[in-house]
């Protein structure tokens, strides 16, 4: 899936030879090329980040499942690995999004300076599951259909970004109208 472009020595690399590694200023606030390039780094990584774990939110759509998908990079921008939530796939209901990409990983020595990315705000399970194991930072598409453990999250120390994406928002959104029982049943309401 050309992991690599994900990268952020990658999209570094290509930025510089852009504009060059110049620390020239380019206004009375002193903003540098250095800055404003990585600034771009940092926004362009998330939705880069996001992107992978959109893919795999639709391919869990077109297999019939619950539209939520998961990554894991780490800290060069690298990818570790990707998940889908498979609860209507494998009638597995602790197979979410985050905890398929998080087995994918197989054991890793160290989760703070892993960031998990999921399409939707983890659920109590799974920020319990990224509180456990010590990630260092978590990315979300968007909050507006669940909320989750982001903000205790977020009061415990791990970096929270929350994306705001109406394109995650609106395939959630579009799946929950249509299968509330299903959306019901993954959050634990009866
Ligand atoms: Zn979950």
């Amino acid at each position: 899936m050309g992991m690599e472009r994900y990268g952020v020595r990658g999209l570094s690399l290509e930025i510089e030879g852009a504009f060059g590694a110049s620390t020239q200023n380019l206004g009375p606030d002193g903003l540098t090329w250095r800055r404003l390039y990585n600034r771009a780094v940092a926004a362009l990584d998330h939705s880069a980040m996001l992107a992978v774990a959109l893919a795999e939110a639709r391919k869990g759509l077109a297999e019939g499942g619950i539209p939520i998908g998961a990554a894991i990079f780490d800290a060069s921008g690298k990818l570790v690995s990707f998940g889908h939530n498979r609860r209507v796939q494998n009638n597995d209901p602790s197979m979410h999004g985050e905890t398929d990409a998080f087995r994918n990983a197989g054991r890793q020595r160290s989760y703070r300076n892993l960031t998990m990315v999921t399409t939707l705000a983890p659920c109590w399970y799974c920020s319990g599951l990224v509180r456990q194991f010590g990630f260092g930072s978590l990315v979300v598409g968007e909050s507006r259909n669940f909320q989750g453990g982001m903000e205790w999250l977020r009061s415990l120390g791990v970096r929270v970004v929350d994306l705001d994406s109406s394109e995650c928002a609106s395939l959630l959104g579009e799946y929950i109208r249509r299968n509330p029982e299903v959306w019901n049943e993954d959050i634990g309401e009866e």
